[in-house]
């Protein structure tokens, strides 16, 4: 990657998000070709970075779209991504939600407990439509992931254990209103180990073969997505393992591969530029006050996560400091005891691996407009979010003034 950040913040103002396009473009292909010895389909999921933009740059490569809410469910169509090619995933789907997908008619409804299947029953037949389903089974597994972000363990609320499955699977296939089309397992995020995927997929698909035998027949097996990036100094899946042994899995089922990756394709797109407004020390401590905070990037507040952080000058006098943002809260830091050479105003700081979990995350806190997000694409920038005014952050409270 080769981005001219002091050119990008002339044009565009700091602080800003810039993805590589070009990178996502790579990223897809790799797991794309890892997969090729069997029909399958990636479906991005949207959560990670949900810019139009980017979700249409991965539709026009031939992705799918995996989606949390009816939101993003409607970003995907905006875009140009095929009904056929989405999922509609969640634990606590709105009925109105359930609703607006067999409406549009998506490839099918994740479902994640048996009082949503009804839910789902219900409301399909109430419009005379059959829902096609899958089933988020939990495999209780640990994926030896950070605690937020493991969704494959009973404890944690994500889909049901393989017996209340296999009830849910008869379910469909004794109801007019349900159509038993794929089964689902995500077992949590930031993977760098193979083993648990493969135990996971593992069980899953003796549970396919169960069904089999009951006269159920699936089409698609959506092993989730998960696969971790380098932030630090990972040591990362293999992809081309990682599809081989999926597809050892599932040696014998004449079933389409559904693979739901997020942070792998657009994680390390991504930057978060921000520019430096003063250093001060307190006591002992020297920080560095930038004018991106929290509120435009919370995974180092949220999850203790690690981003790599440069400054961009050619300063040589390094020392420790705690690199913050100017939002009302301690919580407000991008790292801690963090060594960053001598800076001056206006100083540029690139946050690294910021193309997934970061943008989407942001809020108004501190009625803080959400920045600019740009893209690079063939060497080319381009705005693709503008930055947020104070008149977009009121506009919606403002006609309520009494
Ligand atoms: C969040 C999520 C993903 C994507 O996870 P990544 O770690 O970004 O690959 C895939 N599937 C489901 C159901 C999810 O909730």
């Amino acid at each position: 990657m080769n981005i001219d950040y002091k050119q990008l913040a002339n044009k565009y103002q700091t602080p800003y998000y810039v993805y590589d396009f070009d990178y996502i473009t790579s990223q897809y292909n790799e797991l794309k070709t890892a997969f090729k010895a069997r029909k399958s389909l990636l479906a991005y999921a949207v959560k990670a970075n949900s810019n139009l933009s980017v979700i249409k740059h991965l539709a026009d490569l031939g992705a799918g779209a995996d989606c949390v809410s009816i939101g993003e469910v409607k970003r995907a169509l905006k875009v140009g991504v095929q009904p056929y090619k989405i999922i509609f995933s969640g634990v606590g789907k709105i009925d109105s939600e359930i609703k607006e997908a067999l409406e549009l008619g998506i490839l099918m409804i994740n479902v994640e407990s048996s009082a949503e299947l009804d839910r789902v029953e219900t409301i399909a037949k109430e419009l005379g439509k059959v829902a096609r389903i899958s089933i988020r089974v939990n495999p209780n597994i640990d994926p030896q992931t950070h605690p937020y972000i493991s969704t494959g363990l009973h404890e944690n609320k994500f889909g049901v254990d393989i017996d209340t499955a296999k009830r849910m699977y008869i379910q469909c296939k004794n109801s007019e209103n349900l159509d038993p089309t794929g089964i689902h397992l995500h077992i949590g995020s930031q993977l760098t180990q193979l083993e648990p995927i493969k135990e996971s997929v593992k069980i899953v698909a003796d549970l396919v073969r169960n069904l089999e035998a009951l006269k159920i027949d699936l089409s698609f097996f959506d092993v989730g997505g998960g696969l971790g990036i380098v932030y630090d100094d990972e040591k990362l899946i293999d992809t081309n393992e990682y599809a081989q042994s999926i597809l050892e899995c599932l040696f014998g089922l004449d079933i389409t591969v559904v693979c739901e990756p997020g942070r792998f394709l657009v994680g390390n797109s991504g930057v978060f530029v921000s520019k430096v407004l003063y250093e001060k020390i307190n006591g002992e401590k020297r920080f560095v006050i930038v004018d991106g905070a929290m509120n435009d990037l919370i995974r180092p507040s949220l999850y203790n996560a690690y981003h790599k952080i440069e400054v961009l000058n050619d300063n040589k006098e390094f020392s420790d400091c705690n690199l913050v943002g100017p939002v009302c809260e301690s919580g407000d830091f991008f790292a801690k005891n963090i060594e960053l050479p001598k800076t001056e105003h206006n100083d540029l700081v690139a946050i690294y691996s910021a193309g997934a979990y970061c943008f989407t995350m942001a809020s108004n806190y501190n009625t803080r407009g959400k920045v600019a997000e740009i893209a690079i694409e063939n060497g080319q920038d381009r705005l693709i979010r503008k930055r947020e005014t104070f008149e977009d952050i009121i506009a919606l409270e403002e006609e309520y003034l009494k």
